[in-house]
């Protein structure tokens, strides 16, 4: 393997950080470049951006160039999908870079960093070990995360990396919210509510903020993270204090394919029945839930919303149950906040859905928030308030840029070292 020299990091040089995100059953991955000794106001665009779907074996890149390339990839080989993925930095019609040398820093997203993990950190033996440990609480993300740090590790041996926690951001939980009222032991073998989608949550928090022109720790902010994975967090002075996802990403609202939070009597109950395994509990929780299992149509809401209008009874009710669960769990966060300046909506159904959007602020007009009708049905490719003036609370729609806010831990922790 070549060795390439890596280039110092200065206050005043640009600084190239490129941010890996690896899920289940995608890789995406980008690359920013920085000039200035200032983070700045704005996500900057990415020099290149890359997305590998696994199921497909697929690559697709593109530059902000405009340059594209879709592959497929030759083997399901991770290790080697992820090495064509970064190859195409400083090679072929995406080349960006002149060499991997070039690259300053990179930053990873792993999904859970457990009680140890507050912040976030260079990657070292420990950490990694760390990961690898809490693999048994993330099955299928951390180990993916490892991957991405050891494909790094074979092409830039000497590049310091960094990883962001997922549910570092939760790491304020008070012990209320985070014990599980089982038995005491539980919490000492980690069962305990841990919170995820931190990333999304702390940079729509601090994003509001910069769009209120107000003060983050003044603020009370409920932030909805609609995606395929669906969780709220209560925002208090810039800490979160409240989540609905718990123990793992299963917790809380209905999503895509999860069921969110049931009764764990059902459990017990199809346990007991012959043809139920652990197994396939996981796959009927995880994967045949949610929107997808009460409509039988899909875990897409714009083909939830497609079937609505062509008369599918299950599909509504998919839908309504959604919005209850939404406007339920909205209450819950409320609570424990005591008061509320801002709601934000963000990800795939949070950022396009204003029928989500309407249907959960409705029941909240007790409280003298008031969305402007028109507002919400706009498309917004921008972050927005879309809450009337005279409304008591700001109803905020934010596109939620966790690669970039990756970006600038990477950034924050490469200047402060
Ligand atoms: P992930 O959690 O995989 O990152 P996304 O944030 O991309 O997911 O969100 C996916 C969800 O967003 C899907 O339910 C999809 O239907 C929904 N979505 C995306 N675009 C729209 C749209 N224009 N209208 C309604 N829902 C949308």
């Amino acid at each position: 393997m070549e060795r390439w020299a890596i280039a110092p990091v200065t206050i005043n040089t640009p600084m190239k950080i490129l941010v890996l995100n690896a899920g289940s059953s995608s890789q995406k991955s980008c690359l920013y470049e920085l000039i200035g000794a200032t983070l700045p106001e704005h996500p900057p665009k990415p020099l290149w951006e890359a997305q590998i779907d696994w199921t497909h074996q697929e690559l697709k890149v593109k530059t902000a160039q405009g340059n594209v390339i879709k592959e497929t990839l030759p083997s399901s080989s991770r290790a080697d999908g992820t090495a064509q993925m970064l190859a195409t930095l400083w090679n072929g019609k995406t080349q960006v870079i002149e060499n991997p040398g070039e690259i300053n820093i990179v930053g990873h997203r792993v999904v859970h960093g457990g009680e140890e993990y507050r912040q976030s950190t260079f990657v070292t033996k420990e950490v990694k070990d760390a990961i690898a440990h809490l693999s048994i609480f993330a099955p299928v993300h951390n180990p993916a995360n490892l991957e991405g740090i050891a494909a790094i590790e074979k092409i830039l041996p000497t590049v310091p990396q960094v990883v962001v926690f997922d549910t570092a951001f939760h790491a304020t939980l008070p012990p209320a919210a985070f014990v599980y009222p089982g038995p005491y032991e539980w919490l000492e073998m980690g069962i305990r509510r841990y919170g995820f989608h931190g990333i999304s949550h702390q940079y729509c928090a601090q994003r509001a903020a910069q769009i209120l022109g107000k003060d983050l720790n003044r603020l009370r902010i409920i932030t909805c993270h609609l995606g395929n994975g669906c969780s709220l967090a209560a925002v208090r002075e810039g800490r979160s204090i409240d989540t609905t996802m718990g123990f793992t990403p299963l917790e809380g609202l209905m999503m895509g394919s999860r069921s969110g939070s049931i009764d764990p009597g059902i459990l017990i109950h199809l346990l007991r029945q012959p043809d139920y395994t652990v197994d396939k509990l996981d796959d009927i929780l995880n994967r045949q839930s949610g929107l997808k299992g009460v409509s039988g149509v899909s875990n897409d809401m714009r083909q939830i919303g497609e079937a609505m209008a062509n008369g599918s009874d299950r599909a509504q009710l998919a839908f309504d149950i959604f919005i209850h669960r939404l406007r339920s769990s909205i209450g819950a966060m409320l609570a424990s906040l005591g008061g509320l300046d801002a709601l934000i909506f963000t990800a795939g159904i949070g950022e396009n859905a204003y029928e989500v959007r309407a249907g959960a602020c409705e029941a909240f007009g007790f409280l003298g928030l008031k969305l402007d009708l028109e507002q919400n049905q706009e498309k917004l490719s921008e972050d927005r308030d879309i809450a009337t003036p005279d409304s008591k609370v700001r109803v905020l729609v934010i596109h939620t840029q966790e690669d970039w806010a990756i970006a600038q831990e990477c950034w924050q922790l490469a200047h402060s070292s």
